[in-house]
């Protein structure tokens, strides 16, 4: 209190997070404010997996990129590290070998090749299904555990960067040049407002005039398969949820494929990724279920779908669960973020397609040359 702020973020989930920090290393004074002790929404929640491969095609895939070099290069500064590189994807079918094949043959397939069965299951450990007919390999992805990562990136933002962080505090408001908390008024030049899920605080009726709902996801951590996974795993069902694969024609005929073997798996939204942390346990997910107000009551079903999934796709029985939770994100059917001005000093931003670790960096650099009127 007391000291004029460059710029206010409001909101310390990694899209908060990312403004503040890119505001900080172009020098600008930077606050932060946060309504919990620390972040404990989707942020932390999430797999940390800084995907590029599967990005909607054109600005998601760019943004993936960009976000995937900074994390990387703050990472190491920020004492984070790197859990692994890259992302494995087992195709059991025909149809999903199609699906891998389109996807090389795009700008989208730069560096990334398709792996045959016994290369996919050497590569990881042996995994893979009896009816495995191969998979993707992409080096482009990075992988953080993010229950420790964004307090180690919060740290770093208030230790090295010198950014002041208001937490257990809520934003009543966001108009410069006075931001009314639940501490007091604080005063900041602009302000970038990145709430998350939460609709009502702040500008709700301008963040009504988009129709966002929220999308609840079931995530499991489970026992250490005892073997080392060279990166991150997915299956076929992410090649018809992700949108830089299934808005490939080809992915059609996948789909329908799935859907009548698996129609379950879809009813759940449910889709595989397997991230191992150091200590060699496995973070595994996700379903999706869509609703305003999605409760905490997460159906069994999907828990067994995901583990089914992970069966399937890797001939074995998945490892005993040790930890269960849910997320929830923003989401809305017409676009993978949003950046709204509800007034010329203030940025709403809010990530809709459950990429925020992904997008976070590329989007807070767009966001803040514009802002603060920076060409670059
Ligand atoms: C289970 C799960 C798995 C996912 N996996 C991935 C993944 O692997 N890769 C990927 O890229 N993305 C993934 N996502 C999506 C990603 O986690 C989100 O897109 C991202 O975390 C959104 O970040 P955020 O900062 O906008 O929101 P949040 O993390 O929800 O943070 C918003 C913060 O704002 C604070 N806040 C809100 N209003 C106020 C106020 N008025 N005053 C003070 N504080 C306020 C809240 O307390 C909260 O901490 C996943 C999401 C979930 C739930």
């Amino acid at each position: 209190m007391g000291k004029v702020y460059d710029l206010a973020v409001i909101g310390g989930g990694v899209i908060g997070l990312a403004h503040a920090i890119t505001a900080a290393r172009r020098g600008y004074r930077v606050l932060l404010i946060e309504r919990e002790r620390r972040a404990n929404g989707a942020s932390i929640r999430n797999f940390g997996f800084i995907t590029v491969t599967g990005q909607e095609r054109g600005a998601s895939w760019a943004l993936a990129r960009r976000t995937r070099d900074v994390w990387a290069e703050i990472a190491p500064e920020a004492h984070i590290p790197i859990e692994h590189r890259g992302l494995y994807l087992s195709a059991r079918s025909p149809e999903a070998i199609a699906v891998i094949e389109a996807f090389l043959a795009t700008e989208m397939g730069d560096g990334c090749r398709l792996l045959g069965p016994q290369e996919f299951r050497s590569a990881t450990g042996g995994l893979g299904s009896v009816d495995l007919q191969g998979g993707l390999y992409s080096p482009h992805e990075i992988r953080v555990e993010s229950r420790n990562a964004i307090p180690l990136l919060s740290r770093w933002a208030a230790e090295t960067l010198g950014i002041d962080i208001l937490a257990e505090t809520v934003a009543f408001s966001s108009l410069p040049p006075q931001i009314e908390t639940s501490r007091g008024v604080v005063a900041a030049g602009q302000v970038i407002v990145a709430p998350g899920d939460d609709f009502a605080t702040l500008w709700p009726e301008r963040i009504a005039a988009y129709g966002l709902r929220r999308c609840r996801l079931s995530m499991l951590r489970l026992a250490d398969p005892g073997v080392r996974l060279p990166g991150a795993l997915m299956s076929d069902l992410s090649l018809t949820r992700y949108a830089g694969y299934a808005a490939l024609p080809q992915a059609a005929a996948l789909k329908a494929r799935l859907l009548a073997e698996q129609p379950r798996h879809y009813a759940n939204g449910v889709h595989l990724i397997v991230a191992q942390g150091a200590d060699g346990t496995l973070i595994v997910g996700d379903s999706h279920h869509y609703d305003d107000l999605p409760g905490p009551f997460a159906p069994a079903s999907a828990e067994d779908d995901i583990l089914d999934e992970y069966a399937r796709a890797f001939g074995c029985a998945a490892p005993p669960v040790l930890e269960r939770w849910v997320g929830t994100y923003a989401s809305a059917d017409d676009r993978t973020y949003l950046v709204d001005a509800p007034a010329d000093d203030v940025r709403l931003v809010i990530v809709t397609g459950g990429t925020g670790a992904s997008t976070s960096f590329g989007i807070a650099e767009q966001v803040l040359d514009e802002l603060m009127g920076e060409a670059r």
